[in-house]
């Protein structure tokens, strides 16, 4: 049996089959565009798989066209994807392209709280590809500029047209980018912890999602979680494992 789980996410389309004993087969993406059915029949081309199941933000446009597909909220792809991965795990941190989530879990996996805000790209992936361009780089290149600072400028908003105006001043007050940057990367990071302690996270936390790539914001979670962090090696296909694994019930 040859499960796949896809995560339709607003930056990536990701998708990994694995074998009914959970082990990874094969694991794809692409880059979301304003066409994401098209990409997932060419992601899904000449993949073999018995059982589909689809999490992220366009899951229910895919069931409307793979009628025999199942779908699963992302709180519960993340959590069991992130169990699959890493056993220890008591919390997940999945910040994504437009949502960043904090999960608490009980010792067997099972959600206890939760948090996700998605009503604005404040601390999301969509902040950091938005302030990136404002410094003229890629949202690749953004965590390791501004991991070469000094020291942080401070930026009193979270909202991302207020951050830029605001990085923006800065550098017109001659403040080095790079402390700039890292104050907006304090700023993200801050923000998630905040998020995990309210839902009352505690033991190893998962960080997941497409952010999870970015090493400037993995090193202040480190620090501010006291070496508690848990990163998969690709921590942006966990959602699509959890749903695949989700299949076997
Ligand atoms: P979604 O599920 O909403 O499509 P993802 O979990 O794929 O989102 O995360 C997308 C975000 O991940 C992007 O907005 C970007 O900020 C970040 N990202 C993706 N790749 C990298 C990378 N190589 N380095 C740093 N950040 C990255």
């Amino acid at each position: 049996m040859r499960l796949a789980g896809i995560d339709l996410g607003s930056r990536a389309i990701k998708v990994v089959v694995v074998r009914a004993d959970g082990g990874i087969l094969e694991q794809r993406s692409a880059d979301t565009t304003f066409d994401p059915l098209r990409q997932c029949q060419e992601l899904l081309d000449g993949l073999r798989f018995d059982r589909i199941q689809a999490t992220g933000y366009g899951r229910h446009l895919f069931r409307d066209v793979y009628e025999k597909a199942c779908i699963v909220s992302e709180i519960l792809a993340h959590a069991r994807g992130a169990i699959a991965a890493e056993p220890r795990v008591r919390a997940v941190l999945d910040i994504g392209g437009q949502d960043t989530k904090a999960i608490a879990l009980d010792p067997a996996g099972k959600v206890l709280k939760f948090e996700m805000n998605d009503r604005c790209a404040a601390g999301t992936g969509k902040f950091l590809e938005v302030m990136a361009r404002a410094f003229g780089l890629s949202v690749h290149d953004f965590g390791p500029f501004a991991e070469a600072a000094h020291r942080p400028c401070k930026i009193s908003s979270m909202c991302t047209v207020f951050a830029e105006s605001e990085a923006t001043s800065l550098m017109a007050r001659g403040e080095p980018p790079m402390n700039i940057a890292f104050g907006l990367h304090l700023a993200v990071a801050a923000r998630s912890v905040a998020m995990l302690r309210r839902v009352t996270a505690c033991g190893p936390v998962a960080f997941t999602g497409g952010v999870a790539r970015n090493s400037c914001i993995r090193r202040l979670l480190e620090d501010a979680l006291e070496g508690q962090l848990l990163i998969a090696a690709e921590p942006q296909f966990i959602g699509a494992l959890g749903a695949a694994l989700l299949l076997r019930g």
